[in-house]
């Protein structure tokens, strides 16, 4: 589903050159749920950026099916991540003023073919919090509108940073149980970012980095006929 080839991305500040990542090449399948990790600094949220296309890359060749993205331009870029991206952040980023089911609807409106969202608020758990505010949850369920959220637009791909970053242990476990049984129950792409190395285990794949290269990739053939 995506390629990249011999991606580089550099930062230059005065002489110095920095290798946020370093000839990256990797393929992420259809419905795979990837797991990327790495220590601060390791380039993992630069390989977001450029995969979602919010930054460019120095080198090489990035590809969404048939289509290379790095040779778009900004709004066709935009229009992009428009149709076929989701993304889940560290803060849930709910607007305060509006309620869970207008918030998630916010983000569906924008899709061409959107979920059912009282449907997903099911899925997850929060069919009785559809006419709430944001200050009435606590955080573990924000971030579970933030998830609906960016699943009602019905996107190809979820990309998630940190996800559970302002969670306990408990709660990060359902955030991350949930999102496993969403990539099987509707067959998206979901690439999360975290220095959990307790998320591995949930993953089809999982990408280490350091310093701006891939180190290892481990395939988890097993995972999902032993659930
Ligand atoms: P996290 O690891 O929590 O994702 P980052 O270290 O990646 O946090 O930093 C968050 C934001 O700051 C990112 O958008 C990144 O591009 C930017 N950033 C990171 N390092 C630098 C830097 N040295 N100079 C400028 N911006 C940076
Ligand atoms: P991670 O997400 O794994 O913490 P990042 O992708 O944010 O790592 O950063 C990788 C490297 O690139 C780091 O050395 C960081 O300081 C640098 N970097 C990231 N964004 C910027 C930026 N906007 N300007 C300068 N350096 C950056």
């Amino acid at each position: 589903m995506i390629t990249m080839t011999n991606v580089t991305k550099t930062y230059k500040s005065g002489d110095s050159e920095t290798y946020a990542l370093k000839e990256i090449n990797l393929t992420i399948g259809e419905g795979e749920f990837v797991v990327i990790l790495g220590p601060s600094g390791s380039g993992k949220s630069t390989l977001l950026n450029v995969i979602s296309g919010l930054d460019t890359v120095t080198s090489g060749k990035i590809t969404f099916r048939d289509e290379e993205l790095t040779d778009l331009s900004e709004d066709e870029m935009t229009e992009f991540r428009r149709r076929h991206l989701g993304f889940i952040f560290q803060q849930y980023n709910l607007l305060q003023n509006l309620n869970v089911y207008e918030n998630i609807q916010i983000g569906s409106d924008i899709g061409t073919n959107p979920l059912d969202i009282d449907e997903l608020l099911q899925k997850v758990g929060l069919e009785n919090a559809r006419n709430k505010y944001p200050n009435q949850l606590s955080g573990g369920e924000q971030q579970r509108v933030s998830i609906v959220r960016s699943l009602a637009k019905n996107p190809d791909i979820i990309f998630c940073d940190e996800p559970t970053g302002s969670l306990d242990e408990q709660n990060s476990k359902k955030i991350l149980q949930m999102l496993q049984d969403l990539n099987v129950a509707y067959k998206k792409t979901i690439i999360v970012i975290t220095h959990n190395t307790g998320i591995a285990e949930m993953a089809d794949k999982v990408i280490k980095m350091n310093s701006g290269q891939i180190t290892e990739v481990i395939i988890n053939k097993v995972k999902k006929n032993a659930q």
